[in-house]
């Protein structure tokens, strides 16, 4: 029986009901989709390393038999350890597994297996040579069908499903293969795919999951084989032609064509300027108003560092359609950075006596019943507010213009709304969050990108040291001292209260710092489970420096602005990602004192940890930092919230394969270029794909 790209995976050989269920589970249901599920590494089983000749210090597959095995348990409570010794003809090797008590049960004598990993000496057993935590693939004894797809060649691994093993999905698709019909028919225009030498979709999808013999393991593991090049260019290319045509469809959408370059807006734009801009200040503000006066409505993404001064610029762009007779609104990710928004925008804006509002879902309702009247009358110009503003109740008279604040803490969605709170009003975002200039075109690719890459002047660049818990006696000398010289310091805790994890915890803490650590300061408290009006009384406390000390969990993460806090202690600072750290990191160094960052970490933390902390300590560049966040973290949780950006690569990686997105953007543009062209090839991917089309949401367009 022949197999096609539509059969549904649960009438496979080897699948059954409850394996059909796992993977529809992830949006496998059909041949298609699972023939594009492709491996994440592959393995050299042809040339296995003999067991006498492996070399410590590098990665080996060893093809071997268990000889022996057993659990040792070394401490109450730990969790065990699996031992585990496997034989060749040429010698014995040593294998430590934890957590590996279940392999007790899985692993005979006499059975064959292939280990694949890293060779270390023994730290034990001075000159014997181990595998710890090696992966491992149980292989068949029959020399016959099972080897065709576990040795004699180089083998594909996937990343199990559930309980759907790499092994089992690799007979799985092995199986589908010997059967099919081999039609897979080409989504991307032929001129296209031999200007760069991709193969079809078919020969690639084969290639791509059981390459032949004499292709390059190393090519193949880094993704540039041509099967994996055409494979992740099409997602690319997809994904960006998207963006282009949505970014099309925006420019032929009739903007509200701002003037800017009158003398009165000049006036008004002055009255706001308590400092002189900096040059990267003014150089985004002149893109901003050259955007405004378009006839088509900007969607422009604002990036700079934490304390660049973005929100300086926002209120200039405010003023500049304020005095074209429309009001702006202005969305932030919490309710603290709501309210500090609203503040500094009625202090900065002042002298013009513009109506200025706020709007959370904390209001008391005749408070908000008000907001909504004047905002809907056209009294209010500046609406500043959390996702409140983009509920249902919030009626502009005339949008002019739609900022949002810390994009990476929105979906897409909620920008969508807010924009059509008016006619397509200008769209300005801000994001603190440095992303690296071709992830900010993957993920904002509908955006034009500004980016304030210098500091105001006279910042003192913040010490950022790493103290172990027994040095905490000094670092609370030191805050005293800071204190006594009239600053003000964080101290920060992952958690509100006591847990099970044994951290500390914010509320407690607060209590024995004020009581005992700190009789003499004045101390507050700020975490998310307080209510609105009390977490505004106590930042604005702080603000005041009615309290020198502020205890606080997260909350204060983004966009908190207080000159004068020059001290931030991090208590559990190894618990904390690094995109995090830099953001509570940039609470302080606001000023032109210097400022001080004391992480609080065990020295003895190693892996990750430790390699976040000591980037703290080396560096204060945004962009470096958010670099190597990426490669620790891959962008989906780099940006919080599984975004767009993520969900429509199952195979691309923006960061490793950023020069094909590159080609595939200009690719995408190009044909957008000519509508003729481009409604060829969505509606051949509409034809080839209708999954895919549905992914890109190029469903829309024409
Ligand atoms: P962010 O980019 O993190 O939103 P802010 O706009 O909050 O930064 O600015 C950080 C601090 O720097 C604020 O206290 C602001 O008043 C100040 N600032 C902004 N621009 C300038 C400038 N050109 N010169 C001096 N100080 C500035
Ligand atoms: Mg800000």
């Amino acid at each position: 029986m022949t197999v096609t790209l539509a059969n549904p995976v649960k009438y496979l050989r080897g699948v059954g009901p409850q394996r059909a269920a796992i993977l529809e589970e992830r949006g496998i249901g059909t041949v298609a989709d699972l023939l594009s599920y492709l491996p994440f590494r592959y393995e050299d089983r042809i040339h296995f390393t003999a067991i006498a000749e492996i070399t410590p210090g590098q990665v080996h597959t060893v093809l071997a038999e268990v000889a022996s095995g057993n659990t040792v348990r070394f401490v109450r409570g730990r969790s065990p350890v699996f031992h585990l010794t496997v034989r060749d003809g040429s010698g014995a090797l040593h294998a430590r597994f934890f957590h590996g008590t279940y392999l007790q049960q899985r692993l005979k004598e006499g059975q064959r297996l292939v280990l694949h990993g890293r060779a270390e000496l023994d730290a034990y057993r001075p000159g014997r040579i181990e595998m710890v935590n090696p992966q491992i693939e149980l292989v068949g004894s029959d020399q016959g069908a099972a080897d065709s797809t576990e040795v004699g060649r180089i083998v594909p691994i996937y990343e199990a499903i559930g309980a759907i093993s790499s092994r089992m999905l690799r007979r799985i698709i092995y199986g589908v293969l010997l059967n099919f019909d081999g039609e897979v028919p080409d989504p991307l225009p032929e001129k296209l795919r031999e200007r760069h030498r991709f193969p079809a979709r078919r020969e690639a999808v084969l290639y791509a999951h059981f390459p032949p013999k004499n292709e390059s393991l190393e090519l193949l593991n880094s993704f540039r084989s041509p099967a994996q090049m055409r494979l992740i260019f099409e997602e690319f290319f997809y994904y960006q032609l998207a963006l282009a045509l949505r970014r099309q469809k925006e420019h032929r959408q009739h903007g509200i064509v701002m003037r800017v370059r009158e003398e009165k807006i000049r006036e008004a734009l002055k009255r706001i300027l308590p400092f002189k801009p900096t040059a990267a200040q003014k150089r985004v503000l002149g893109e901003i108003a050259a955007d405004l006066e378009r006839e088509y409505p900007m969607h422009r993404l604002l990036e700079g560092d934490v304390g660049s001064g973005k929100t300086i610029v926002a209120l200039e762009a405010a003023t500049i359609v304020i005095e074209n007779g429309c009001q702006v609104a202005l969305m932030a990710p919490t309710e603290i950075l709501a309210a500090q928004h609203f503040l500094s925008a009625r202090r900065i804006l002042e002298p013009s006596r513009y109506g200025i509002d706020l709007i959370v879902s904390g209001q008391k309702r005749p408070e908000r019943e008000a907001v909504l009247t004047r905002v809907e009358s056209g009294e209010t110009k500046l609406l500043v507010g959390t996702h409140a503003l983009i509920e249902d109740p919030v009626k502009f008279n005339r949008l002019g213009l739609a900022i949002v604040d810390e994009q990476h803490r929105f979906g897409v969605l909620q920008r969508k709304r807010l924009i059509e709170k008016g006619t397509a009003p200008h769209v300005l975002v801000m994001t603190a969050t440095p992303i690296p200039r071709t992830l900010a075109l993957t993920l904002y690719g509908d955006l034009d990108l500004s980016v304030i890459d210098e500091m105001p002047p006279g910042r003192t660049p913040i010490e950022t040291r790493w103290t172990s818990d027994a040095q905490l006696p000094g670092a609370w000398e030191f805050l005293r001292r800071e204190i006594g010289r009239g600053r003000q310091a964080f101290v920060l805790y992952p958690v509100i209260e006591e847990s099970k994890q044994e951290l500390k915890a914010a509320t407690a803490e607060y209590e024995r710092l004020a009581k005992t650590v700190f009789p003499n300061a004045r101390v507050g408290l700020l975490h998310g489970r307080l209510k609105n009006e009390e977490k505004d009384a106590v930042m604005e406390r702080f603000r005041r420096r009615e309290l020198d000390i502020l205890v606080a969990t997260t909350v204060i993460e983004v966009g908190v602005d207080v000159p004068n806090a020059t001290v931030m202690l991090i208590e559990h600072a190894d618990r904390f990602g690094l995109a995090q750290l830099h953001q509570l990191r940039g609470r302080i160094g606001r000023g032109s004192e210097k400022s001080y960052c004391i992480l609080v970490a065990p020295k003895t933390i190693t892996g990750d940890a430790r390699e976040r902390i000591e980037t703290m300590v080396a560096t204060s560049n945004g962009f470096e930092i958010a670099e190597r966040d990426l490669k620790q973290r891959g962008p989906g949780e780099f940006f919080g919230t599984r975004q767009h950006g993520d969900a429509a690569f199952s195979f691309a990686q923006p960061l490793r394969d950023h020069e094909l997105l590159e080609l595939a953007r200009r690719e995408a543009f190009a044909v957008a270029e000519n509508p003729e062209q481009a409604g060829k090839v969505v509606s051949r991917l509409e034809s080839v794909s209708p999954a895919w089309q549905k992914r890109y949401q190029l469903a829309s367009v024409g």
